[in-house]
């Protein structure tokens, strides 16, 4: 039983689908008027992690996001630039795709695109002004928050200090200056105009995602997710357009995923931390490591992204990689272990657990290295044969290829064998003793000796030794402290 935490409730709660066995998932996208950024990509692989959970766990998911091609920055982007919204969107919206498949995030089932669903918000204001809750005002059209009693329930705002008549234009705006909002604002000088039933102008940010969502998901629908920035005031003031047009429930549960933080400090243009996919890449890093990094951090806390946790993830998953590596290299025919099939077994349990706990990854990746670590030492103790070695390679293979997305994918090119200096500024040595032991095994080898090949190879990646046979010979690698 999948168990996540309902930002609605402020608890943890069973999770059960309207419609047994379908999940119908709604997600906010990019706004379009800049190329997304790290912690845009932060939420979007939590909210992959959570639908590929969701699909392993049998359950089939319809997935929207939408992507907001019109509200205030986008307009103000393409009137700097003095071009249309369209010309002016477009680049972002590749690179957004582009950028969400090198991250290997599942492709949603629809991105509509506000531009195209201005009928369907025409529509949804129509209804709320026809039942009162909506009302107009100098040409605009505002929602009235007093109308809608239920309205702060999720962001657990105050409506106290609420006067009445207060309104903003605004598509954001902070907690303290809680308002109407408008869902259609008034023609206005440079904006884009839309002539439609309820007059000209255009739409207000928050009522596409209530419109989007309809046509799509229905009236009520299982999960939305978001950054917690979105709690306040969009999903607050999606589930006061949704549920006062419709009178049912909008969304049952709602996750938000933590903000990303780079060294310490909030990313902002104006303090040089601001980092885009490619300035990371460009940093050395690939874009699996990336993606390892987004996911190892539960989603409820504050990532810190700095180099150190860059490195981290690097180094947490070579260590997966150089197993698979090795587990590759495993040659003798040996009768099924049951001790692997244990730890596949075991490892299987406890992943899913981990993230059936409301998506806990650490529980989840140390279900890996246990893993890894039990089957490091059947491989020492040349106790693996070369079929239990497939059926791990299997199992982490399967795991990757549905959920984790970023352990295998590169694996098939061999992990980069390290011959430059290490970060010592040193070519890395071999004490005698291992010397000797790659030796001996590469006349174990010559002499068809496969047992003792492998016994050999375990005690050196017992010793953080990782070998590749190539056609100039053999080449090691360092994959762990060095052991006396
Ligand atoms: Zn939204």
């Amino acid at each position: 039983m999948q168990r996540f935490h309902n930002t609605l409730s402020g608890k943890v709660e069973e999770f059960v689908p309207i419609e047994a066995g379908k999940v119908r998932m709604y997600t906010c996208g990019p706004t379009v008027y800049d190329y997304p950024h790290i912690g845009n990509w932060r939420a979007y692989v939590f909210e992959d992690l959570l639908k590929r959970f969701l699909l392993y766990s049998g359950f089939g998911v319809t997935h929207v996001m939408n992507i907001t091609d019109v509200d205030d920055k986008t307009i103000k982007g393409a009137n700097a630039k003095g071009v249309g919204l369209d010309e002016y969107t477009r680049p972002f919206i590749e690179a957004f795709a582009s950028e969400r498949d090198r991250l290997n995030i599942l492709p949603a089932d629809h991105y509509p695109r506000a531009t195209a669903f201005i009928p369907e918000m025409v529509g949804l204001i129509k209804i709320l002004l026809e039942k009162g809750i909506a009302y107009r005002k100098d040409g605009s059209i505002y929602f009235a928050i007093a109308k809608f009693p239920a309205y702060g329930r999720l962001s657990k705002i105050s409506l106290e200090d609420l006067r009445p008549g207060n309104r903003g234009d605004a598509d954001e705006y902070e907690k303290e200056s809680v308002h109407d909002f408008a869902l259609w604002k008034a023609p206005k000088e440079g904006e884009p105009v839309w002539e439609t039933e309820i007059g000209p102008g255009r739409p207000g940010w928050h009522i596409e995602c209530s419109a989007m969502s309809l046509k799509y998901l229905g009236r009520t629908f299982d999960i939305h997710c978001g950054g917690v920035d979105n709690i306040f005031p969009h999903h607050e003031n999606e589930i006061a357009q949704s549920e006062a047009a419709h009178g049912v429930k909008f969304v049952h549960t709602w996750l938000h995923c933590h903000h990303l933080i780079v060294d310490g400090e909030k990313m902002a243009k104006s303090k040089g931390n601001f980092f885009r996919l490619s300035d990371v890449l460009a940093r050395g890093f690939d874009a699996g490591e990336i993606r390892f990094l987004l996911l190892s951090t539960h989603y409820r806390k504050v990532l810190n992204f700095t180099d150190e946790a860059l490195q981290q993830a690097r180094t947490s998953r070579n260590r997966i990689r150089n197993f698979l590596f090795e587990l590759r290299h495993v040659e003798r025919d040996l009768p099924p272990n049951p001790a692997a099939a244990r730890a596949i077994g075991e490892a299987r349990t406890a992943f899913v657990a981990g993230l059936e706990d409301d998506l806990n990854i650490s529980e989840a990746l140390a279900a890996l290295f246990e893993l890894v670590r039990s089957v490091n030492i059947l491989v020492a103790r040349g106790a693996l044969g070369r079929e239990d070695a497939g059926r791990v390679i299997g199992f982490v293979k399967e795991l990757d290829d549905s959920i984790m997305g970023c352990l295998t994918g590169e694996v098939r090119a061999r992990p980069e064998i390290e011959e430059r200096p290490d970060v010592h500024g040193e070519t890395p040595v071999l004490d005698a003793r291992l010397s000797a032991l790659i030796e001996a095994r590469q006349k174990a080898r010559a002499d068809r000796n496969f047992r003792l090949a492998d016994e050999i190879r375990g005690e050196l990646l017992a010793a953080g030794i990782v070998l590749e046979d190539t056609k100039d010979g053999v080449r090691w690698k360092r994959v762990g402290p060095a052991k006396p």
